[in-house]
């Protein structure tokens, strides 16, 4: 039996949801539901998804664009088994109750409080806290990252501190109206909310966070200083236990990969501009005694698409772990882990 899945919020994290689950072979797709006519909505209509009206939008205004409407939001989650809300940030908790009274499951994104949800997610992380759970928060991008690179670092090597500068993009690509263009802004929320969110997977871990926005739609950028409780004897036990996890991948120096425009090229090249991975630059992760410094990029735009099937697939109990259950996400996705090994 197929779980059937919906989505309501079709933007940047809904639309790829939404291509991700049409992917997988134990979910269907029931519909996605948005607010207003635009090119996202023709894109639905396009690839086949049922087409949903939600929140203050009227079927006449979609009809009038020429795009069939299937029905309502609340007739797409009378039809679901799991609604994953991607609505901007705040209006998925007020989706909550409705989803609730509906006795539908529901995943939210990293916009709304913890409290939204009984657990906060990341695959690699936590699946097991996942399973059978109605109601899972997939936490934000940043913190997806994050929180993919402490559960490799905490089991391998265990980690006493970590110290993270993230250095933020100003905006997704699409987002015209948000700056700066010019400038880069310190986020004087000291330090800033990063760090708790990765307390809501990891409620020990010792981590501090501070962050910067820039003006770049690229990708994230986080700068990292990791004090190791039990540290290997060089960097390249850290640079193996990165590349042999699923969801990372590591350029090699050889790759000539300067920085986040190189690494939205090779994505490209690859057939998509997304990139769901981790990414991490060999030559720069090192290792001075128990202090692990390492950069790594996050493509805000996609890195969180993996861990919403996940969720799904946890909260059925579609899959018994997270090891199986991302073999088959990957496998779904193209995600290959095509790190490359030193030249
Ligand atoms: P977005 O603005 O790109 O897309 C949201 C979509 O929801 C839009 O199509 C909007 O028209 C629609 N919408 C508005 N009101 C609605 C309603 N009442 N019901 C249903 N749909 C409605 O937002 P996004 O960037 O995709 O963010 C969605 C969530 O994902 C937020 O919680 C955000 O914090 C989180 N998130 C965003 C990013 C990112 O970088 N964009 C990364 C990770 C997580």
């Amino acid at each position: 039996m197929k779980v059937r899945v919906a989505i309501n919020g079709y933007g940047t994290i809904g639309k790829r949801v939404a291509d991700a689950v049409a992917r997988q072979p134990d979910m269907t797709l029931v519909g996605v539901a948005k607010t207003r006519p635009s090119y996202d909505a023709h894109r639905a209509v396009d690839r086949g998804y049922p087409l949903y009206v939600a929140g203050n939008g009227t079927r006449a205004e979609f009809e009038s664009a020429g795009l069939p409407v299937a029905g309502t939001v609340e007739e797409m989650v009378r039809a679901t088994d799991v609604v994953i809300d991607a609505a901007p940030e705040k209006i998925g908790g007020e989706n909550a109750a409705r989803y609730h009274a509906a006795g539908v499951r529901a995943i939210f994104q990293g916009g709304e409080q913890a409290g939204v949800a009984e657990v906060s997610f990341n695959a690699l992380a936590n699946y097991g806290a996942a399973l059978d759970k109605h109601r899972v928060r997939v936490v934000s991008c940043n913190t997806t990252g994050i929180a993919r690179a402490a559960a490799v670092l905490t089991s391998k090597f265990g980690v006493e501190s970590w110290d993270v500068t993230i250095v933020r993009r100003a905006a997704d690509p699409a987002e015209s109206q948000r700056g700066p263009i010019n400038g880069i802004l310190p986020t004087f929320h000291l330090p800033s909310h990063h760090g708790p969110d990765v307390q809501t997977i990891f409620p020990k871990l010792a981590i501090t966070t501070t962050a910067v926005v820039v003006p770049t739609t690229l990708m994230h950028v986080h700068v990292n200083h990791v004090r190791l409780t039990t540290p290997p004897r060089d960097a390249t036990a850290v640079v193996e236990a990165f590349r042999g996890t699923p969801r990372f991948h590591i350029f090699a120096a050889w790759e000539k990969v300067d920085g986040t425009p190189q690494v939205m090229d090779f994505a490209r090249d690859r057939g998509s501009s997304d990139v769901m991975e981790n990414v991490l630059w060999e030559n720069g992760i090192r290792l001075a005694g128990p202090d692990l410094y390492f950069f790594q990029a996050v493509h805000q735009e996609s890195i969180v698409v993996p861990e919403n099937i996940d969720a799904v697939r946890a909260m059925f109990k579609l899959a018994p772990d997270a090891a199986s259950s991302m073999a088959i996400t990957d496998a779904a996705l193209g995600l290959r882990g095509r790190s490359v090994g030193p030249r």
